[in-house]
């Protein structure tokens, strides 16, 4: 379990990790894409200010360029260069050329004659004049003196001040007789440049630096010159012996070109910091000369890394949601598994429960099964028992009947003998007497045997209304002759008639068995005395029968009702009677129960249900 556990924890740990360095690598590509997305519109926009330059720095030099043609026209210029040796000539022209410069704006204009010796300038009057310089060397004098154009950026060799020349040739006819030339000057583009909120500066096709808005970087190269180049530069006195190193740029390289690329420098001495910069060019294809522009980058990058930062955000959000999602599933799940156990073990249970029942329902039906077959050898049992107690009663009885019978048998005879005597002298009425006195004993003990019959007789089961009075009255009649002979005072008290639910002969036998008991009991007391008390409570009667007795030992009372228990002489009492009188009494759906009295005697009740329905004889 703590293996698996731990396993599982392992799993996890390894999981977020790779899925930590996903999102790791996913953002690394993001931002750079973000970084590249940037740069590549701030290329496209930049393109624009980069071909603005281009044009400034073209209209620069367009601006200057008819210049030379124009002077080189002038009547006056070709008249000097015909007459080199007329000063008055020379004054006019200087005097000319320095009013053209003022008015053009340009730096310096001169006439140089064709061996290229300089015969006038506008500076004609300044300490470092060109008057009597020889700029045969220049390319752009060769230029001219070819018939064309001159044009050329070099570093003044008189005046050490970067400038532009136009040169064109002063023709008369023939070849050149000589070339004006207009210098212009570096200052008025450099601001332009220089006001740029970005790196602007001009290389010419050797990769030097002519122009930049930035002063250091003036006359630096892009990249390292190879002698060649450099013996021509110098050889030209194009920048007067300057020494041209490597600009600090790192990343440069000469291609120009449509490409992003990036580049590293300090544009600003003070802060000192490298920047990264986009590079972009564009060539000016006439005079051989690239437009650069270095676009500081942080900004790009800067929107890139929100993006990349909003991005991150983006996905912690969506992995936060989604961990809430996958743990509310989780629990949704566990919930629904815990339920789902929960279910499965009631099921089992009820199942098994069930089972149990099924079983114990089994059970209880073989028991029923088995209590009915019981009952039913019981009530059998119970029935031969009454039987036999009646049978025992009857014993007792017949004891006490032949007593009954004898005595009027005898007294019968007596009296028959003596009617026969009083017959024979005659004494009519003396034997009437005695026949009268011979019919009542004979009905005596017609009603005797009438009451044996019924006895002897095994009850139908059958219950219904019967009177507790005819029962009573019955007992105590089938009694008598004991009652009598043991001197007992019987009292019957209460209510007058009751109906109760039962069998009239049972119910008499019940009675029978308790003022049986009763006059055993008070054998010893003087006088016995037996009450009988009939009671009526809440739709049940209740018939009490006391005496004056010995009562019940204490232990007895719990068992007076067991069969065949019996405190009385082997002989005199076969403990069936209670017994007996229980179950009858429990058949009618009633009770009987025993107590002692507290003064001495005993008390046996007995509750008996009363009927609604009226009278009816049961049997
Ligand atoms: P039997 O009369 O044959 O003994 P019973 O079931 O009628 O059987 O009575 C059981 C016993 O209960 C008697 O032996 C007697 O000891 C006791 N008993 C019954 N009625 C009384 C009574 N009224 N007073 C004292 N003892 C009694």
């Amino acid at each position: 379990m703590g293996k698996r556990l731990l396993s599982k924890n392992l799993k996890r740990t390894v999981l977020s990790a790779a899925l930590l360095v996903m999102l790791g690598v996913m953002m690394l590509f993001a931002h750079r894409v973000f970084v590249s997305q940037a740069l590549d519109g701030l290329f496209e926009r930049e393109r624009a200010t980069v071909a603005l330059h281009t044009e400034n720095v073209r209209g620069w030099l367009g601006r200057y360029r008819p210049l030379a043609p124009t002077y080189a026209h002038y009547s006056e210029i070709i008249g000097l260069l015909k007459n080199p040796q007329d000063q008055q000539r020379v004054d006019d022209i200087n005097l000319q050329l320095e009013r053209w410069t003022a008015a053009s704006g340009a730096s310096d204009t001169y006439l140089l004659d064709r061996s290229g010796m300089t015969i006038a300038a506008s500076n004609w009057n300044a300490a470092k004049t060109f008057v009597g310089n020889d700029y045969a060397f220049r390319p752009y004098f060769q230029d001219a003196m070819q018939g064309r154009l001159g044009r050329y950026f070099a570093m003044g060799t008189t005046t050490g001040v970067r400038g532009y020349f136009f040169a064109y040739p002063v023709q008369d006819g023939g070849p050149p007789i000589g070339v004006v030339v207009v210098k212009i000057q570096v200052g008025l583009i450099e601001q332009d440049l220089r006001a740029s909120p970005h790196q602007v500066f001009v290389s010419d096709q050797d990769g030097v630096i002519l122009l930049s808005g930035h002063p250091r970087w003036r006359l630096k190269t892009l990249g390292g010159l190879d002698n060649e180049v450099r013996r021509r530069i110098g050889k030209r006195r194009q920048f007067a012996g300057a020494p041209l190193p490597d600009v600090e740029i790192q990343g440069l390289d000469d291609g120009a070109g449509e490409r992003l690329r990036l580049v590293y420098a300090e544009p600003d001495r003070s802060n000192a910091a490298v920047k990264e910069f986009l590079h972009l060019s564009q060539g000016m294809t006439v005079e051989g000369w690239t437009v650069h522009l270095l676009v500081e980058t942080r900004g790009a990058r800067r929107q890139a890394l929100v993006y990349t930062m909003l991005l991150g955000l983006g996905l912690l959000a969506g992995l936060l949601i989604a961990f809430v999602f996958w743990q509310r599933r989780q629990f949704y799940l566990s919930r629904l598994a815990k339920r789902e156990q929960i279910q499965r073990a009631l099921e089992r249970r009820v199942e098994e429960r069930t089972a149990d029942l099924t079983t114990i329902n089994a059970r209880l039906a073989e028991e029923v099964a088995e209590r009915t077959q019981a009952e039913a050898t019981l009530r059998q049992t119970q029935a031969e028992l009454v039987q036999a107690g009646k049978l025992a009663a009857l014993g007792q009885m017949s004891t006490a009947l032949s007593h009954e019978y004898n005595q009027p048998l005898a007294a019968i005879r007596t009296y028959a003998e003596n009617a026969g005597a009083f017959l024979e002298r005659g004494q009519i009425d003396k034997a009437e007497s005695n026949l009268g006195r011979i019919a009542k004993l004979t009905e005596r003990m017609a009603s005797l045997s009438k009451h044996l019959t019924a006895f002897a007789r095994k009850p139908k089961d059958t219950t219904g209304p019967v009177s507790v009075k005819a029962a009573l009255d019955e007992a105590i009649a089938l009694l008598r002759g004991r009652i009598e002979a043991s001197g007992a005072v019987v009292d019957v008290r209460g209510v007058d008639d009751v109906i109760v639910t039962g069998g009239q002969v049972r119910l008499q036998h019940v009675f029978m068995n308790l003022i049986g008991n009763a006059i055993d009991a008070t054998a010893a007391a003087s006088p016995p005395r037996i009450t009988v008390t009939v009671r009526e409570v809440e739709g049940k009667a209740a018939v009490v029968v006391e005496d004056n007795g010995t009562g019940f030992a204490e232990d007895d009372v719990e068992r007076l009702f067991d069969p065949f228990f019996t405190r009385k002489e082997p002989g005199k009492g076969l403990g069936l009677g209670l017994s007996i009188s229980f179950n009858i009494i429990r058949d009618f759906g009633g009770m009987i129960s025993a107590e002692n009295i507290s003064g001495g005697g005993a008390r046996l009740i007995v509750s008996l249900n009363r009927p609604e329905a009226t009278l009816e004889a049961a049997e």
